[in-house]
């Protein structure tokens, strides 16, 4: 009897945990691609499609235990392919975040690639890693992950070396999402990966996320121009920004906008009057992550007060680009019908710093022939304490 219990319990765990397998749509070029969905033992659920290795649906609990889709998306790949896809969950490559007017030298050779953000390139040019077809490696069906992978051809998009890249997403018991990635070039070439999801954790499309609250551990930040290309300065969060003197806020500023190293709501100063979060037009800037590079550590937490829904951010990336959905502005109609307006989702995007090719004082973003590159990030979901 206590081994048919046995059993039958490893058995149900062992079916829970299974990847499940469905047609996602075909792209425009007819490429039928899929949704490969994973869930844990205590109910957390992702789904991933292998177009642009893309986080499409991410279902967690609540603190009582009621789960919600906490990330944007579309239904289907049609949604992923148009131009009206702000890159929502999508792996991007070769280079997440801008390099400024889309140039770099390496090797004593120049590059020029697509302006698609003018002045600048964004995530890796005309079509990114998230626009691509990814290659699923199955036949692990009784577990909890789902590695993709990419070769990105020698030229393609003007950088140089056939890159070979691979992401592995897993889902832990404990509500991890653990994301590695791995790369290696034939040449040497620049590199810069992230996941580029929007979250909501209160759920997806329903409201803004201005009263999350946001801690991010991060004593510094680079500060952009006016193209949201870094002036190669680490400032502190704790020095205020270029303020009129008279200003009625300046006592405000004591504290910057940019400093989440306690605890504070996402809309409690974005709207501030601040140089940085002009050009911005909210929050857009990369954070210094705190503690060595490398070394998997926290990067951010985000609480939403209502659900008690928590998320831990952790990376061996040096940076965060913390972006608060300034540009979704309701022209976006994604999963279920729902209309994404202004500030409806944000992203934390562990990452090299934006443009480092461009300077050299940054942590390096090349990749040398025949050199390993990874890379590791975790969202962790949870319940708040206190809350
Ligand atoms: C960038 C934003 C951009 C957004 C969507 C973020 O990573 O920093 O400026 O609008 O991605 O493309």
């Amino acid at each position: 009897m206590k081994t048919l219990l046995a059993a039958i319990l490893l058995f149900s765990t062992f079916s829970m945990a299974a990847v499940t397998k469905e047609p996602f749509g075909k792209t425009s070029d007819g490429r039928q691609v899929y949704l490969y969905t994973m869930k844990n033992n205590s109910g957390m659920e992702v789904a991933i499609t292998n177009f642009g290795a893309t986080i499409v649906s991410l279902k967690v609990p609540d603190r009582q235990g009621k789960f919600a889709d906490v990330v944007l998306g579309f239904d289907n790949v049609s949604g992923y392919e148009s131009k009206a896809d702000p890159y929502f969950g999508a792996t991007i490559g070769r280079y997440a975040n801008r390099i400024a007017k889309g140039r770099f030298t390496l090797d004593g050779r120049q590059y020029q690639l697509a302006i698609n953000n003018p002045p600048n390139s964004l995530h890796g040019g005309a079509i990114g890693f998230d626009k691509r077809v990814w290659t699923v490696e199955e036949g692990d069906s009784n577990s909890q992950h789902l590695s993709l992978h990419y070769l990105s051809p020698d030229g393609e998009e003007n950088y140089p070396g056939n890159l070979s890249v691979s992401v592995t997403f897993t889902l832990t018991d404990a509500n991890e999402l653990k994301i590695e990635y791995a790369a290696t070039t034939d040449r040497d070439t620049v590199i810069n990966l992230t996941n580029h999801s929007y979250f909501n954790l209160y759920g997806q499309g329903e409201g803004d996320i201005l009263s999350h609250v946001l801690t991010l551990f991060a004593d510094k930040f680079t500060p952009v121009d006016l193209t949201l290309i870094p002036t190669g300065e680490l400032r502190s969060v704790g020095t205020p920004t270029r303020i009129p003197a008279k200003s009625p806020d300046a006592a405000a500023h004591a504290i910057t906008p940019f400093d989440f190293r306690r605890p504070a709501a996402i809309g409690a100063r974005v709207n501030d009057y601040d140089e940085q979060l002009k050009f911005g037009r909210g929050y857009d800037h990369n954070w210094v992550v705190n503690g060595n590079m490398g070394e998997l550590r926290q990067a951010a937490r985000v609480v939403e007060p209502r659900s008690g829904r928590q998320m831990d951010v952790l990376t061996t990336e040096p940076g965060i680009q913390f972006y608060c959905g300034n540009f979704l502005d309701g022209t976006v109609k994604g999963k279920g019908g729902k209309v994404y307006k202004h500030r409806y989702g944000f992203s934390l995007e562990t990452q090299h710093f934006p443009d480092s090719p461009n300077h050299p004082s940054f942590p390096t973003t090349e990749l040398k022939a025949r050199r390993q590159f990874r890379s590791t990030t975790v969202y962790r979901f949870s319940v708040a304490k206190g809350h």
